[in-house]
């Protein structure tokens, strides 16, 4: 039955297939890198991943053709977006052509790209001409000594700012993720609200997730959306939530009076695995139907042996049909046997 479907394919005919909660596969996360130059403390925490850790060998990193084909088999079966993360995904050498061979094989995909932002002001414009749709920039702080402290890292804010005003000035949209943690950077909500609002650019406060098998999450360091809305109202006056969210959509919107918008990604206190239509495909091209998997489906092995755009189709249709990932939503329930994916590896 699937591959009589599939024989249709070769034509326009598409097919949208659900998992077993009737969510379609609508968006891709494809990590093109494993590596970073920053180390944040809640993702790539420095002791775990100092000088002698070993990142996967080039050989075993999905090239851009291998990116294309992935693209190319998953459009027909209702792909609506991409997004290209990491690790890093500006270390990657030559990322504006791979921006552009995926703009060619989807002329109407959403494309988007999700950085630290510190390269961002040199690769702004050349992602735009490239075919870049949207960037998200993660930011966690304006105060340089903080986000020092989380990033480990030498670049200043002010340098990521640049970049965020570069994107907006070559005409990407262009969004702000910020995890804030307890104890770490809460005395940034204001600052970070106060300066994306004078430049009208969304910010997206991210609860702090358990994701990943190196950090120590606590729970207890979760500050949850309710009481980073608060902190804001409080502050800047009453946030009124927006009411046409979209299926699927990650962030809750709330907006200002005079119209300006702040998302807030509660997937701790207000999961929404019931609408998630995201399929994340590793550095070393696995395919992951959640962020907390610990297993893959190793799709580059298929590549490398000469699997063809249909074979991968059939590959990921057969995934993905029998895909009841809900996480988020059992997570007090869960006892986790293996060690999850790390987020660095498996994309943002
Ligand atoms: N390096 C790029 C960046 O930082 O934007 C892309 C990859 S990074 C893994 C993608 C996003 O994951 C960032 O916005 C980061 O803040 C977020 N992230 C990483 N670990 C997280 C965690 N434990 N909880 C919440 N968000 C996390
Ligand atoms: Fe690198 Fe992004 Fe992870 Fe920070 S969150 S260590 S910038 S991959
Ligand atoms: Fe999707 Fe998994 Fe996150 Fe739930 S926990 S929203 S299924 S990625």
């Amino acid at each position: 039955m699937l591959v009589k479907q599939l024989n249709n394919l070769k034509g326009t005919v598409s097919i949208m297939q659900e998992d077993s909660y009737g969510r379609p596969l609508k968006d891709l996360r494809i990590s093109i890198t494993d590596r970073c130059n920053f180390r944040c403390n809640y993702c790539m925490p420095p002791d775990e991943f100092g000088p002698g850790h070993k990142f996967l060998p080039k050989s075993d990193i999905l090239s851009f053709e291998d990116i294309v084909l992935l693209v190319k088999a998953m459009l027909p079966l209702g792909l609506e977006k991409v997004r290209i993360t990491g690790g890093e995904p500006l270390l990657r050498k030559d990322i504006t052509n791979l921006i552009a061979m995926i703009r060619q094989c989807g002329p109407k995909l959403d494309i988007a790209l999700t950085t630290n932002g510190s390269l961002l002001a040199r690769f702004a414009s050349k992602l735009k001409q490239a075919g870049l749709d949207r960037v998200t920039v993660s930011l966690d702080g304006i105060d340089e000594q903080i986000v020092k402290r989380i990033s480990n890292s030498n670049v200043s804010p002010n340098d990521i700012i640049s970049g965020i005003q570069a994107s907006a000035d070559t005409g990407l949209r262009v969004k702000v993720n910020t995890v804030i943690i307890k104890n770490y950077n809460e005395n940034q909500i204001i600052p970070i609200t106060s300066i994306f609002r004078k430049m009208n650019v969304v910010v997206r406060f991210i609860e702090y997730m358990d994701v990943g098998g190196t950090k120590d999450w606590d729970p207890s360091q979760v500050v949850f959306g309710d009481d980073i809305r608060s902190v804001i109202a409080s502050k800047f006056g009453k946030l009124q939530a927006v009411e046409d969210q979209k299926y699927g959509q990650v962030a809750n919107r709330w907006a200002f009076d005079d119209g300006y918008e702040i998302g807030f990604i509660e997937s701790i206190s207000k999961p929404f695995c019931k609408s998630c239509t995201r399929a994340r495909i590793s550095a070393n091209g696995r395919l992951y139907t959640c962020l907390f998997s610990e297993r893959g489906h190793d799709l580059k092995s298929m590549m490398n042996m000469g699997a063809d755009e249909e074979d991968l189709r059939v590959a990921v249709l057969s995934v993905w049909g029998k895909r009841a990932d809900r996480y988020s939503e059992i997570r007090n329930q869960r006892k986790q046997t293996t060690r999850p994916v790390e987020m660095h590896f498996i994309g943002g």
